[in-house]
């Protein structure tokens, strides 16, 4: 570990490192744990739980296992960005992505093939996100080691196999592999809950490939997006806009509602408001939503995740998406790491996932 980097915040690992760095601390167990950080440059709960508890626990006592860091997007994190402007999206360049042949996609094919040969117990990718949303974590593999991996975080789990390129896909193809989002930025119970959970994985002995309970994990996988219509003008609360959308809309992340559920006033505007999209692009508005008796108003049961308040977010991306639960059950994979599966009925593609 360079002298003093632990005493670093995010916004000052420039100053030491000059791009992205692997670390590797030895530990008791040599098969390393494979943690990530900071792809997005202001998503910085991984690197402040790693900081802390290597700073906390580990100042003087041999880790249980071994682990290797992946420090991501230090220029980034110095302007508190995602990424900068002339820069790929880091989770985006890993192998088997678009961006195989830039020169981050380079660095991290070296990376992988230097994990791979290290043979991590497991790899986990630390973000955070806006919006309220729960601490969940994302799987690209319906494995039990993969299940079983992100049940130590949190019961709620989403699967997706696109985009392509993500760290987490990549490293699926080789060990059990997670995405933590781990709320927003900067919140004290993320770091601490991140801190416990790595503390977990360095003290297992291997990620059990034994049946999970279904009771104790939940997987969803996205069935649509739903984007606000150009033409429609929206506000949040008892506002004259065309759609006033409910407050605090984004407390409904995760949460399984009914049909018949109301998600805000309509006062004018287009007929139909709000836009439903499956993988194909396909208009699918009415089998989730109507609009016909003055609300924005649910069809069926359907929980949404990424509901955000940021007008931008929503313009530019997508008010949120839709998932459905996954009975996992019935989709575990039999073969072994290779090849990548194909999606369910690809129905969870219909949007990227802000990971
Ligand atoms: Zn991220």
């Amino acid at each position: 570990m360079p002298a003093g980097l632990l005493d670093l915040p995010a916004t000052e690992l420039h100053k030491v490192l000059h791009g992205p760095a692997l670390i590797h601390l030895q530990g008791r167990n040599p098969q390393p744990l494979f943690v990530t950080v900071l792809q997005h440059g202001n998503e910085t709960t991984g690197w402040e739980a790693v900081r802390q508890l290597l700073q906390s626990h580990y100042e003087y006592d041999q880790l249980p296992r071994s682990l290797s860091i992946l420090i991501g997007n230090t220029e980034a994190a110095q302007h508190r960005l995602r990424r900068l402007d002339d820069q790929l999206d880091y989770n985006r360049c890993w192998p088997g992505g678009h961006h195989e042949d830039s020169d981050l996609g380079k660095l991290f094919r070296q990376v992988t093939d230097r994990a791979r040969s290290l043979a991590p117990v497991a790899a986990v990718d630390i973000h955070n996100n806006t919006g309220l949303n729960p601490h969940y974590a994302a799987i690209n593999r319906i494995r039990p080691e993969f299940l079983r991996l992100a049940s130590y975080f949190s019961s709620k789990v989403v699967y997706f196999t696109m985009p392509l390129g993500t760290q987490s896909l990549a490293f699926s193809r080789f060990c059990p592999s997670a995405t933590l989002e781990c709320g927003q930025a900067g919140e004290v119970h993320g770091i601490a809950h991140t801190m416990g959970f790595l503390e977990t994985c360095l003290h297992q002995s291997e990620i059990p490939a034994t049946p999970v309970d279904p009771q104790a994990v939940h997987l969803y996988h996205m069935v649509a997006t739903v984007r606000v219509h150009d033409d429609a003008f929206f506000g949040f609360g008892h506002v004259p806009t065309d759609v006033a959308f409910r407050e605090n809309l984004d407390v409904l992340n995760f949460q399984e509602l009914p049909g018949g559920m109301s998600l805000g006033d309509i006062n004018g505007g287009p007929a139909q408001p709000l836009i439903a999209t499956d993988v194909d692009g396909v208009d699918v508005t009415d089998q989730y939503l109507r609009f016909d008796r003055g609300h924005i108003e649910t069809v069926r049961a359907i929980m949404p995740s990424m509901l955000t308040l940021d007008r931008r977010v929503i313009q530019q991306d997508c008010l949120c998406y839709f998932m459905d639960r996954v009975h996992f059950e019935d989709h575990i994979e039999v073969t072994d790491h290779d090849p990548l599966p194909e999606a369910i009925g690809r129905s969870d593609r219909p949007g990227e996932p802000r990971l």
